[in-house]
């Protein structure tokens, strides 16, 4: 069983990994520097890494760059894409690797016959972004595509770079015949294993490091180890296909804010919202499809608390 994680340094793509070599893979991991002991060193302390993981340079933007490395793969897990909150160039820092990145990723597994399946790590930033589509009481599921359009007049560009990637991926892998099934995540928490700080977790130490207000935004959420599983049964289930939403719950920043207020009494939290308009409103996310590939979601509560404590315990909070 070999398969390939791109992007292995990531928040998510090492709880991958390390799922993976407890399941008893043998992993190919790319990571863009491997001399960085930053990006590698959690990931080759991994319970089976000595024996299973190896590690390999690649850069998304580089053709050809995975080539060599999804040789002789069954699968290749593609997580790899920037998600960052800080740029100059959108079109350089994000659309370009997010796009460019899956096309050569998906072309180099179309010239490997014993890839089996390759499992993408799209975002519901791919699903859930069109006109009118947030509003209260709208069920959002695998069907929905975010509108292009609408996302560039928008200027959500992290949003753009996940719907172009997504979109131009199904449309290799029905070129090229590739088997591709998509994991579609909203944001993912949890405990951090790598010793950077990622942005999603960026996002709720932003509540918890002495701010005044909360932003009036509505947000959904789900816990990595989730994410995680439901990569590799995307993978291992024969009948797995499409599309799959991945969200626990969706709140308004107000109700994350309650939540670590009874976490956490002692702390400073924000106390009020950054503008005094209505407050973005809730949807719901359909969980059947996730359900049906054997998918179980931790509470948000526990994985918001266990991502307080793992930002202390890296000393990112302070507090
Ligand atoms: P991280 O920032 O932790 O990981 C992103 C990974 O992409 C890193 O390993 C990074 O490498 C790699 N990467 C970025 N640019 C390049 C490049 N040019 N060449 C090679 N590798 C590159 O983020 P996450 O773990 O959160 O994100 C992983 C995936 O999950 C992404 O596809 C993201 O869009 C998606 N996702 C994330 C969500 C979240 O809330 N976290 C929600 C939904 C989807 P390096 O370490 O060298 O920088």
């Amino acid at each position: 069983k070999l398969v390939c994680v791109t992007g292995a340094s990531g928040f998510i793509a090492s709880w991958l990994v390390k799922l993976l070599l407890e399941k008893g893979y043998t992993v190919k991991a790319t990571v863009r520097d491997p001399n960085n002991p930053k990006k590698t060193e959690h990931l080759r302390g991994l319970p089976g890494a000595d024996e299973r993981l190896h590690l390999f340079k690649a850069n998304l933007l580089e053709e050809g760059s995975f080539d060599s490395i999804v040789e002789g793969c069954d699968g290749v897990f593609h997580t790899a894409s920037p998600f960052i909150t800080k740029y100059t160039d959108p079109q350089a820092e994000l659309i370009e690797p997010a796009v460019k990145g899956t096309l050569n990723v998906l072309t180099s597994c179309a010239k490997r016959p014993s890839i089996r399946r390759v499992v993408l790590t799209s975002s519901m930033a791919a699903v859930a972004y069109k006109r009118n589509a947030q509003t209260a009481g709208a069920v959002i599921d695998e069907t929905w595509f975010s509108d292009p359009d609408f996302v560039r007049e928008s200027q959500f560009w992290y949003v753009l770079s996940k719907t172009l990637a997504e979109e131009s991926a199904w449309k290799v892998a029905k070129e090229h015949g590739i088997d591709m099934v998509t994991i579609n995540p909203s944001m993912v928490i949890g405990p951090l294993l790598q010793p950077t700080l990622n942005t999603s977790a960026e996002f709720i130490l932003n509540f918890i490091n002495g701010a005044e207000t909360f932003k009036n935004s509505t947000l959904g959420w789900v816990d990595v180890r989730d994410v995680v599983n439901a990569h590799i049964l995307a993978f291992e289930v024969p009948s797995a296909s499409g599309r799959h939403c991945l969200v626990d719950t969706v709140v308004h920043n107000s109700e994350v804010v309650k939540i670590l207020r009874q976490l956490y009494p002692n702390i400073q939290l924000p106390e009020e919202c950054a503008d005094d308009k209505p407050y973005e409103p809730i949807y719901k996310v359909s969980k059947e499809k996730t359900k049906s590939l054997g998918v179980e979601f931790i509470p948000f509560e526990v994985s918001l608390k266990e991502t307080v404590e793992s930002l202390r315990e890296k000393k990112f909070a302070n507090f």
